[in-house]
């Protein structure tokens, strides 16, 4: 697989330019090899790119929305026209296996588009009234001016795609910064938005967190500040939000909850964590990692999950039927082997399939089970955000939805049971964004993704999102 081109310039005012400040490598993480070098936005193209979205506001704002949905749906018909390219490019930048960016994150990321497209031509509210004799009140949802928008790496031109619908459909204009690691199809469709879209409505810079993001939302022009990243950054950005009153989207970390019942289907519990809990190497937010199995299917779901793991084809981007590719970095590789060490040198502990890296160049783990995990342990407490799955023993239903919520995250959970009636008790207990029932990780754009907890609020995706990047205002007439 060879893409013949890598994009490298920024999106300011709708012109493609090269970033002024320190350039950073771009990696292949299959390799260690060097794709190439992107520039970082210095503080003069901050300036610019804010400048560019204040300026191009009051237009965009003021357009019909059967006209914002036109753009809306221009861009999800480009991303399609370039699918192969976008694919190509995300998964050498991200070594995933290119059949996975291709058919299933590139169609998902135009219809992210074109739901936004058509769901902000049938936005519904209250209703307008004489709530006070005399006055005529209405409700208007309008649009909050310049979002700042910051992404990750797993899963960079659909983070991208979740930013910028909502806020694009509703009226925002934007500033996006992709992650410093992952920038290349988030500026490959910086190149395409400059012949779709007005100048400004969408700006694109890049570079590190602390060079480029911070100082974009300490920028007092900067109204909203939407984060999908770690808990720790949330946290900053928070903090620097609440010096400006800004308001903010954060989606952080998680560590879901698998809850497996006595009387589950076995094997579609052990198809799905091999599927979920291993999907893009484990470095999704939602991913299936944290079991928690009643008595009676413990030990055959410890069996037959570790051989399953075991088949999972790990290799380079564009082998014939590749599963799972490397981590995003050597140090997120480092990262997740020392999870799995110090768990490894716990009495209760086995793994039972991986446990070390794989190959001898990139950033490759193996698919790993951690079995006998505790519910104090490490392994079972913190985001891993790797190939990881560990597998804890309950005494019962009561005792998985206790430990199931005892955590800081709250993103996503399932449950894996026959039972409707009680998968259906459970999920109403659960203390999370998302519960899945006999599945796991399915997302659709119409639906909700956010979390509860230290994962953040805030929702992507559905109208939801078009009310995260909107306000409620209250316009009153007086008769006479
Ligand atoms: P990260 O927090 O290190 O970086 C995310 C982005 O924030 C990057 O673009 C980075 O440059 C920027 N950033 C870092 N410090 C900043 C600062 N002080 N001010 C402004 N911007 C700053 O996260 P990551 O390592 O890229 O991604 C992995 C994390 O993201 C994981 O914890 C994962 O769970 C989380 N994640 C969450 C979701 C979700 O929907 N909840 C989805 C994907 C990833």
């Amino acid at each position: 697989m060879t893409a013949t081109r890598f994009p490298t310039q920024l999106l300011i005012n709708g012109v493609c330019v090269a970033g002024a400040g320190r350039a950073e490598s771009v990696l292949n993480p299959s390799t260690g090899e060097v794709l190439c070098e992107v520039a970082e936005a210095s503080a003069e193209q901050l300036r610019q790119a804010v400048d560019a979205a204040s300026a191009a506001f009051p237009a965009w704002a003021a357009l019909t929305p059967k006209d914002r949905s036109g753009f809306l749906l221009k861009i999800a018909d480009a991303i399609e026209a370039h699918g192969d390219e976008f694919a190509s490019l995300e998964s050498l930048n991200c070594g995933k296996p290119l059949s996975a960016a291709r058919n299933d994150e590139i169609p998902a990321i135009a219809d992210v588009f074109r739901f936004f497209g058509g769901a902000i031509r049938n936005l519904q509210g209250a209703l307008g009234g004489e709530y006070l004799a005399g006055h005529t009140s209405m409700i208007r949802r309008d649009p909050l001016g310049v979002v700042a928008s910051i992404a990750p790496w797993n899963y960079p031109l659909m983070m991208a795609a979740w930013k910028l619908g909502p806020a694009i459909a509703m009226g925002n204009t934007v500033v996006l910064k992709p992650s410093e690691n992952t920038p290349l199809t988030t500026l490959r469709l910086g190149e395409l938005l400059a012949n779709i879209l007005p100048p400004g409505v969408v700006n694109i810079v890049c570079g590190r967190g602390d060079t480029v993001g911070a100082p974009l939302i300490r920028d007092p022009r900067i109204r909203m500040a939407s984060l999908t990243g770690d808990v720790s950054t949330g946290s900053k950005i928070m903090e620097a939000a609440a010096r400006g009153i800004k308001r903010t989207h954060l989606e952080l970390g998680g560590k879901a909850p698998v809850i497996v019942l006595d009387d589950a289907d076995l094997g579609s519990v052990v198809e799905g964590l091999r599927t979920f809990g291993y999907y893009n190497a484990g470095q999704d937010c939602t991913a299936a990692c944290r079991v928690y199995a009643t008595e009676k299917i413990y030990e055959r779901l410890v069996a037959d999950l570790s051989s399953a793991v075991s088949s999972i084809k790990v290799g380079l981007q564009q082998e014939n039927g590749v599963e799972m590719g490397p981590l995003i970095s050597a140090r997120q590789r480092d990262r997740v082997a020392s999870f799995v060490d110090r768990a490894s040198q716990l009495p209760h502990v086995e793994i039972t399939a991986g446990g070390s890296a794989w190959g001898n160049k990139g950033f490759f783990y193996k698919p790993t089970v951690v079995a006998g995990a505790q519910q104090d342990d490490e392994i079972v407490r913190s985001e891993v955000f790797g190939p990881v799955v560990s597998i804890t023993r309950v005494k019962d239903a009561e005792q998985a939805v206790a430990y199931a919520n005892d955590s800081e995250y709250g993103l996503s959970s399932s449950v894996w049971s026959s039972n409707v009636g009680t998968a259906m008790n459970i999920a109403s207990r659960l203390q999370y964004g998302c519960t899945w029932v006999n599945t796991h990780f399915m997302l659709v754009s119409e639906m909700p993704h956010g979390g509860m907890k230290h994962s953040g609020y805030g929702k992507d995706m559905s109208m939801y999102a078009l009310e995260d990047y909107s306000c409620v205002r209250h316009v009153m007439v007086k008769h006479s």
